[in-house]
């Protein structure tokens, strides 16, 4: 892949996370510019983010629902009409297929910034979860589980889904409203944000495996108490045990917290590879709070590819 259709995809991608205006990473704005075939790159300005903010600060940018229309820049030297004229066009448009596109680059863990690591237990579970063989019998008694007094309340059960065999699984918190209705987790606004964050890291929701920590939707949104948590968490250890991926993404403070045991905030916990059981466990900020606050966009997309960095990195030792 040449640096133009880096480019090119780097943008397909951003436009997908929901972004109309973006700072590049890895490339310099000068090569940038080259690369698109404008020579007249400097003149800070108009490459900085919309409100002036320096480019690699998080930027409070539109909500990700709708591409934003622009109207044409006035001059032909501003980079977003240089960017046009390349060719550069929205995802899906005559696009190669995303499947077809080559991950991005390979790490290895051991080269960033320790996290905190959940051993494995030594000795095997004491409850009839840790030894379910399969995920659908954990779905059936999800759906009939009355371990806590959620589904007194909650319509059903949410197990969680997609492919058994996968190699990246994503964990939230709970269910809600539409959750609930659907008993399919992250459906509504949230879960439709994080399609598209999966997408553009190249990853589908039938490649992965989406659940949640607590599988009944507590009344109102609340948070899960101590005692759900306690109830509901043999569900996704076993369900993190059968699947055995290479990389877990952590959504959210509750998912990371109760995942690594700890109360250390999501800003500490951002940026570094934790280990659960043995599993690289990536954290990032969950949907739900990037629909409200849409400056943490920036910091996600750089969790999720690092996250997609790990995952190509880990052999799958199931193969
Ligand atoms: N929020 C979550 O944490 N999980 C869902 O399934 C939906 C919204």
């Amino acid at each position: 892949m040449d640096a133009k259709d880096r480019l090119r995809r780097y943008l397909e991608q951003r436009r997908e996370m929901g972004e109309s205006e973006f700072a590049l990473d890895t490339m310099s704005i000068e090569d940038a510019m080259k690369v698109i075939g404008s020579g007249k790159a400097s003149g800070a300005s108009p490459m900085r983010p919309l409100g002036g903010a320096a480019a690699d600060a998080p930027v409070a940018r539109p909500l990700p629902t709708e591409p934003v229309e622009r109207a044409a820049p006035a001059e032909t030297s501003d980079w977003r009409e240089a960017l046009r004229a390349t060719g550069a066009k929205p995802a899906g448009a005559d696009a190669a297929p995303r499947a077809e596109q080559p991950p991005a680059t390979p790490l290895d863990p051991a080269d960033l910034p320790p996290g905190l690591v959940v051993a494995k237990p030594a000795a095997p579970g004491v409850t009839d979860i840790d030894t379910v063989p399969s995920l659908d019998v954990i779905a059936d008694m999800v759906r009939r589980c009355t371990r806590c007094p959620l589904h007194q309340t909650a319509i059903q059960g949410v197990p969680g889904e997609g492919n058994p065999n996968a190699r990246f699984v994503v964990v939230g918190e709970a269910p809600g409203a539409t959750e609930d209705e659907t008993g399919r987790p992250f459906v509504g606004a949230a879960g439709q944000l994080l399609t598209k964050i999966l997408a553009a890291i190249n990853l589908r929701r039938e490649d992965v495996f989406i659940c949640n920590v607590i599988k009944h939707r507590p009344p109102g949104n609340r948070n899960p108490l101590p005692n759900e948590i306690a109830a509901c968490s043999p569900y996704l250890i076993r369900q993190l045990e059968l699947i055995g991926p290479g990389v877990i993404l952590a959504l959210g403070t509750f998912a990371a917290q109760t995942l690594l045991e700890t109360k250390e905030s999501i800003g500490k916990l951002r940026g570094r590879v934790h280990r659960y059981h043995g599993i690289p466990l990536i954290v990032t900020y969950h949907p739900a709070a990037l629909l409200r606050n849409p400056a943490w966009k920036r910091p996600t997309w750089d969790d999720v590819q690092l996250a997609r960095r790990i995952l190509d990195s880990s052999p799958d030792d199931r193969a």
